[in-house]
C-alpha cells in the first residue's frame, strides 16, 4: 500500500502538485477542499460583473488515483505545545477538517491560497478573492438601479480588472476607482497610462494618492476592497513557521522549515530568495505545485529534493470585454519596454488563462 499524501488547499497549486504526485508514485492521494468545483480565480471578476463563469467541475481537473474529502482543514498536526506520543484525535501526522473528521498523513502539501476561505456574509464592503465573495457581489450589484455607484478600492491588477469589467457589463452605474497610490502601479509609466486612458474610456472615475479608511469613507452604495488579501491562518494556528503574514516558511525544496513532511506552495507561502520573487498568481502557484510535488517525490522515494524557482514571462490585465494589456516582464518579473495592449492584448490574456486551466488539467487524465 502507497503512502497517504494529503494535499490541503484544490486551487491552482494544490491541484498541480497532487496530480503530479499521483503521477508519478503509488500514493493514495488526498486534497482537502470545500467544494466540488475548482475555481478559476483569474476569472472571478469576470463572475462578479455578471458576464462569465468561474467553476469547472472539480473532477474534471483531478488525476484519476486523486480523491477529494470535502471540508476545511481546521488544524495541521496536533496543534502548538501538544506533541505527546500516541495522542491522535488530533495527531501529529493528521489534518483534522471542520466536520470533526480527520485524515491521517505521511506527507502534506500546504497550499491554502490567500483570501479567507470562509468568508463572513455579513462582511463590512465586498471582495472578489473567493467563489463566494464574488458570488455575493454579483449579488449586491445586480440588486443596483440604474445611477447607483460602486467604488472599488485598490489600483493593483485586480482592482483594475475588477473596475473595467464591471463598468462594461453596467454602464448605467457610476463606478469609481480609489487607490492610495498610483493606478498600475507596477507597470511601467507608459502601461499606466493606457490603463487609465481604457478606464476613462469606460467612464471608470479614477482617484489616485486617495486613502480610504473605511467602507463609509468612498461614499458608494457598494464598496469593494481589492486590497491584497491575507492568508488563511492555518498554518499558524498549527504551530507551524510561519512570516508574519501568517505564511508557511519554506526553504528552497519547499519544504516547512524544521518538519520535512510537510511543503508548501502557491501564495500561502514564504520561500527564501533563491527560488526567486513568489508574486501571488497564477505564473507563481503552478509551478510551485509541481516543485512542491518533486519534492515529495524526492521524500517518498528517499532521495534529496531538488531546489524550486520561479520564473516569469508576463504581467496580463484585462481591460473589460476586447481590451487588454500584456506587459512583458524578465525572469523576475521585471517589467521589459514591450506591452501589447487592445484587442491583441485581450486574446493574448484570454489564451493565457485557458492555457493556466490546460495546465492544470494535463496530468488529470
Ligand atoms: C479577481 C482575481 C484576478 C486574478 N487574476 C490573476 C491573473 O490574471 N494572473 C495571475 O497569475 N494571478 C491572478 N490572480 C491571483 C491568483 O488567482 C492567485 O495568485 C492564485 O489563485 C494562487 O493560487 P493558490 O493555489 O496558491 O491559491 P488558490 O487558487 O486561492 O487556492 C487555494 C484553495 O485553498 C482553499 N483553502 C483555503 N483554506 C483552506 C483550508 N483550511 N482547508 C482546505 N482548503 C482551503 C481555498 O478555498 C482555495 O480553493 C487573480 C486573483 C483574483 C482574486
Amino acid at each position: 500500500m502507497g503512502r497517504a499524501v494529503v494535499v490541503v488547499g484544490a486551487g491552482y497549486a494544490g491541484i498541480a502538485a497532487a496530480n503530479r504526485i499521483a503521477a508519478g508514485s503509488d500514493a493514495q492521494v488526498t486534497v482537502v477542499g470545500p467544494r466540488e468545483v475548482f475555481v478559476e480565480r483569474i476569472r472571478l471578476h469576470r463572475l462578479a460583473a455578471g458576464s462569465g463563469e468561474a467553476t469547472v467541475p472539480l473532477r474534471t481537473v483531478l488525476h484519476p488515483r486523486v480523491q477529494h474529502r470535502s471540508g476545511l482543514a481546521t488544524l495541521i498536526g496536533a496543534g502548538p505545545g501538544n506533541d505527546s506520543p500516541g495522542n491522535d484525535s488530533p495527531g501529529n501526522d493528521t489534518v483534522l477538517l471542520d466536520d470533526g473528521s480527520t485524515v491521517r498523513f505521511d506527507r502534506l502539501v500546504y497550499a491554502v491560497g490567500s483570501g479567507d476561505p470562509d468568508p463572513d456574509p455579513g462582511a463590512d464592503g465586498y471582495r472578489v478573492d473567493s467563489l463566494e465573495d464574488a458570488r455575493r457581489l454579483h449579488a449586491a450589484v445586480a440588486a443596483l438601479p440604474a445611477g447607483g455607484t460602486v467604488a472599488v478600492v485598490g489600483g493593483g491588477l485586480t482592482g483594475v480588472e475588477t473596475a473595467t469589467e464591471l463598468a462594461a457589463a453596467r454602464p448605467d452605474l457610476a463606478v469609481r476607482l480609489v487607490t492610495d497610490a498610483e493606478v498600475a502601479g507596477g507597470l511601467p509609466a507608459r502601461s499606466r497610462d493606457r490603463v487609465r486612458a481604457r478606464l476613462r474610456a469606460l467612464g471608470v472615475g479614477l482617484r489616485e494618492h486617495t486613502r480610504v479608511t473605511g467602507t463609509a469613507d468612498p461614499g458608494a452604495d457598494v464598496v469593494v476592497w481589492a486590497t491584497p488579501p491575507a492568508v488563511p491562518d492555518l498554518a499558524r494556528r498549527s504551530g507551524l513557521p510561519t512570516d508574519d503574514a501568517g505564511r508557511l516558511r519554506v526553504d528552497a525544496t519547499l519544504t516547512a522549515l524544521g518538519d520535512p513532511r510537510i511543503v508548501g506552495a502557491g501564495d500561502a507561502i514564504s520561500a527564501p530568495p533563491e527560488v526567486g520573487f513568489v508574486r501571488a498568481s497564477c505564473q507563481a502557484a503552478i509551478p510551485l505545485g509541481n516543485a512542491a510535488a518533486r519534492t515529495v517525490l524526492a521524500g517518498l522515494a528517499g532521495r534529496a529534493a531538488p531546489a524550486a524557482s520561479v520564473v516569469y514571462g508576463a504581467q496580463c490585465l484585462a481591460l473589460g470585454p476586447g481590451a487588454g494589456l500584456v506587459q512583458l516582464v524578465d525572469t523576475h518579473d521585471v517589467p521589459r519596454r514591450i506591452a501589447i495592449g487592445g484587442r491583441a492584448g485581450a486574446a493574448i490574456k484570454e489564451q493565457v488563462v485557458r492555457h493556466t486551466l490546460r495546465a492544470i488539467r494535463s496530468r488529470a487524465a
